[in-house]
């Protein structure tokens, strides 16, 4: 039977996806350092880390071999190639362990991972972070300079095709403030915002 209740098994697991340079990574670390509530998942990556990046803090950050093993070992609740570059993925037990012990989880994933949680926790709530504007997104991406022109291009084309997804999420969040939309989406989890 197909049930009808939206957040039924998983009501406290949310996943915050959106177009690229939207704004994920900002939200992600203004909850990290204001809402120690929330259980972010700490994705296991390929790519290496930036600076001030911690392993075990921001990323687990493996060689391609482990995350292979990870990924062929039914480790992976979800994982993607981002960017035609570095693989991300999400580990399935640690987000099993959070969500038994009550935690209130948020996964900030690329959409291709959105859509694998769909399929895989159907009820988690699914929350879509988009841009105030096209021409807002395309000044952020450029403005971050931390892309080259073609990288840059690139990216604008896979955002093109990242928006037009915004129907498959419950709920969308405008990424027009990070302290707004982050109390925004702490709400949607359940939570009490604090004053800001
Ligand atoms: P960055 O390398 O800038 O930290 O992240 C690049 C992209 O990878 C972001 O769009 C982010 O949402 C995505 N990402 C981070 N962790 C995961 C993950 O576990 N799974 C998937 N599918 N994407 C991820």
């Amino acid at each position: 039977m197909k049930h009808t209740m939206t957040f039924s098994a998983h009501p406290s697991v949310t996943v915050l996806a959106g177009p690229t340079a939207v704004g994920k990574g900002t939200i992600s670390t203004y909850i990290r350092d204001n809402y120690p509530e929330v259980w972010l998942s700490v994705s296991a990556t390929t790519r290496n880390p930036r600076p001030g990046e911690v392993d075990g803090v921001h990323y687990f950050f493996v060689g391609p071999e482990k995350f292979a093993e990870l990924v062929q070992d039914g480790e992976m609740l979800e994982w993607a190639v981002v960017h035609g570059q570095n693989s991300y993925g999400t580990i399935r037990t640690k987000v099993e362990e959070a969500v038994a012990a009550g935690k209130h989880v948020l996964l900030e994933i690329d959409l291709q991972g959105a859509r694998q949680v769909k399929e895989n926790m159907p009820e988690a709530k699914f929350v879509f972070l988009a841009p105030p504007s096209w021409d807002e997104l395309v000044r952020r991406l450029i403005g971050r300079g931390t892309e080259t022109p073609e990288e840059q291009q690139r990216r604008l084309e896979t955002a093109k095709l990242e928006l037009a997804a915004e129907s498959e999420f419950d709920v969308t969040i405008v990424n027009d403030e990070i302290s707004r939309a982050a109390n925004e989406l702490v709400t949607l989890m359940g939570l009490t915002p604090h004053e800001h």
